[in-house]
């Protein structure tokens, strides 16, 4: 790993004065640690931002939720307040089964994670390009990458917690030098340009300093994750819905996939076609039919569909507390 500074702020104010396109924000240091032990990321500073009070703690706020940055895993999947009006939220924190995880894994760390794709993390760029510009994914070892690729972006978002909080409605605080913004979380991530580009819309100076999700009532929400196996790994396919109902009917319905594409995907066409309708197993197939329309699967990785269609069907059953 190559030598770096440490820095241990106590305000927000002083962390971003210590950042800069060589610094790197620490949080639980689950993923920078071992991209920086694979020499991935080479910061020359890091920047500690566990002493800032302001960004933890979970509490209600203006009727909704507030997440700060660094609550970790375990603070979200042990939250009464999470538990009874946000299921989809703690279904998906409760997916990650490590203890150490658990504990030191932060929120803000989990939307901010770097893709899985080996192809990156072996040093071909996040693109995953062979050195004339071929993208390997598709010619290659693909079984994990995505089924809505992006132009030449095959990985796939690895946060459990993105789908959960995008299908919520929820948004990103983020603090820079230039002042304070707040973006959708579906905003956090982009389709870098470049082989040597970024798949996150954050500048190197700026922290994502809380989540805020919008009031849940009278919003059924559930997310129903496939996975290889009860160990230490990421979702084969996730999906998170949230319902707001009208009575027995559903007024609107928000469908978002996750581990199947650069993005976490919003399957339009599955949540269009609840609308207006009462909930019904055959209703919620059909969602899950709908839900990989225009999927464009590798050579590897076909069976992702079948997953993502009993993700989507299982996952609004559960919220609509439908038993299969
Ligand atoms: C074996 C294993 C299994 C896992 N399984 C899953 C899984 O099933 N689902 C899943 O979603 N994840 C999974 N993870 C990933 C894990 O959730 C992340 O490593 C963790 O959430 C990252 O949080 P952290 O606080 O440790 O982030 P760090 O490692 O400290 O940071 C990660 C990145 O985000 C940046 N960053 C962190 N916080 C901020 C902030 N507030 N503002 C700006 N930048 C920030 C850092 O600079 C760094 O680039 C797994 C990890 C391991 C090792």
């Amino acid at each position: 790993m190559q030598a770096f500074e440490y820095a241990n702020p106590t305000t927000v104010k002083d962390a971003i004065a210590l950042l800069s396109d060589d610094a790197a924000v620490l949080a639980g240091g689950t993923d920078l640690i071992s991209m920086m032990k694979e020499y991935l990321a080479t910061p020359k500073r890091l920047v500690n931002i566990k002493s800032i009070k302001e960004l933890g703690g979970i509490a209600k706020a203006g009727g909704g939720l507030r997440i700060g940055a660094t609550a970790t895993f375990d603070e979200l999947a042990t939250s009464t307040l999470v538990r009874t009006e946000y299921p989809s939220l703690q279904q998906a924190a409760l997916g990650v089964t490590s203890p150490q995880i658990r504990n030191m894994g932060t929120v803000g760390g989990d939307l901010l994670q770097r893709p899985r794709c080996w192809y990156f993390r072996n040093g071909f760029g996040i693109l995953g390009k062979d050195k004339d510009g071929t993208s390997l994914a598709p010619i290659g070892e693909n079984r994990y990458h995505a089924i809505f690729p992006k132009g030449d972006a095959y990985y796939v978002n690895p946060s459990s917690l993105a789908p959960a909080l995008i299908a919520l409605g929820a948004k990103a605080k983020i603090a820079g030098p230039n002042g304070n913004r707040e973006v959708g979380i579906d905003e956090l991530y982009v389709i870098p340009g470049t082989n040597s580009g970024r798949e996150l819309s954050l500048q190197p100076n700026e922290i994502l300093t809380e989540i805020v999700v919008p009031a849940a009532r009278g919003t059924k929400n559930a997310t129903y994750e496939v996975r290889h196996k009860e160990a230490l790994d990421w979702p084969l396919a996730t999906a998170s819905v949230a319902l707001q109902m009208k009575g027995t009917s559903i007024a609107k319905a928000s469908i978002v996939l996750g581990h199947v594409g650069p993005t976490p995907v919003m399957a339009a066409a599955a949540a269009n076609a609840l609308t207006g309708k009462t909930l019904s197993a055959d209703l919620a197939t059909e969602a899950g039919r709908l839900a990989v329309e225009g999927a464009n699967p590798m050579s590897g990785n076909t069976y992702k569909l079948q997953l993502v269609r009993t993700a989507v069907k299982r996952a609004i059953m559960q919220a609509g507390g439908i038993k299969a």
